[in-house]
């Protein structure tokens, strides 16, 4: 995943899964010392949840010597994450699909910002399924699509190569690790985060998990596998959702408006 040389910027929010990604990476590259790492956070302006998760990060950061740099959405987008929550036309449009719309472009100008080659980010096996359900029952098969990495296991997006070195693990083995380390995490919840269906899907499959251990290491296969097939038939009828250039901000997109624009100028008009 990462190449001899490169330079990784890793998200890191203050949660478990990418304070531990920052420790893991920062241990096995310090010993060969060929690759620069810089933590970048996003800031989501969201009052009272993400200054903790800040201090987290630099505390840490500072543990590990690793520079930090914060990127907020009021710099990036013109507006904190409150603020769009009180401009959103309705409830239609959810915390978390706006969240995740900004924090994905966020990540990436943050990146290219610091001169990364590599993005790093902690999602896990969890993550993974658990957006691959939200997507199946909201019906957006298109976006199956987009889950599975082009060329894979690594996706190449606009000259800047992202990786997810997690992508494989249970989330609570990133716990216990965080645990026995002494990983000082963030455990306060994000006030949004009930507007989410990912949290039902979460304990749903926890359940699950409990009664047929190994289950969700059996779906991870078949996420990869079906999202694959969708991202072959996709190609060959030349769907609309293969990515081309946005028209308004000139970021890859899989529409002829990306999505960032399309919610700034729902918000902006509000
Ligand atoms: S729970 Fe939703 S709104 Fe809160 S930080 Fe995460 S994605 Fe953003
Ligand atoms: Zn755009």
């Amino acid at each position: 995943m990462i190449g001899y040389g490169e330079r990784i910027a890793v998200g890191v929010s203050g949660g478990k899964d990418s304070l531990t990604l920052l420790s893991v990476l920062r241990k096995i590259l310090k010993k060969s010392n060929r690759n620069d790492i810089v933590a970048i956070t996003i800031d989501e302006g969201i009052e009272g949840y993400r200054d903790e998760s800040v201090c987290i990060v630099e505390n840490h950061c500072k543990k590990l010597e690793v520079p930090f740099k914060i990127f907020s959405y009021k710099e990036l987008f013109g507006m904190s994450m409150d603020e769009a929550m009180l401009r959103r036309p309705s409830k239609k449009t959810s915390s978390c699909s706006m969240c995740g719309t900004f924090r994905r472009r966020a990540i990436d100008m943050a990146a290219k910002s610091v001169g990364a080659d590599v993005v790093a980010t902690a999602h896990n096996l969890d993550d993974h399924i658990q957006t691959f359900m939200i997507n199946l029952f909201s019906g957006d098969i298109a976006r199956i699509g987009l889950m599975h990495p082009n060329p894979s296991p690594i996706e190449y997006d606009g000259g800047l190569k992202k990786i997810k070195p997690f992508l494989e693990l249970y989330e609570n083995e990133i716990v216990f690790y965080a645990f026995n380390s002494g990983i000082e995490f963030q455990a306060e919840e994000c006030p949004y985060m009930n507007e989410s269906i990912r949290s039902d899907f979460r304990t749903f499959l926890n359940e699950l998990e409990k009664l047929h251990p190994g289950i969700k290491y059996n779906c991870y296969s078949s996420v990869n596998r079906i999202s694959k097939l969708v991202q072959n038939s996709q190609q060959q009828n030349s769907s609309p959702y293969l990515k081309k250039t946005c028209t308004k901000c000139g970021n890859i997109s899989n529409n002829e408006v990306c999505s960032v624009c399309k919610t700034i100028f729902l918000l902006e008009t509000q």
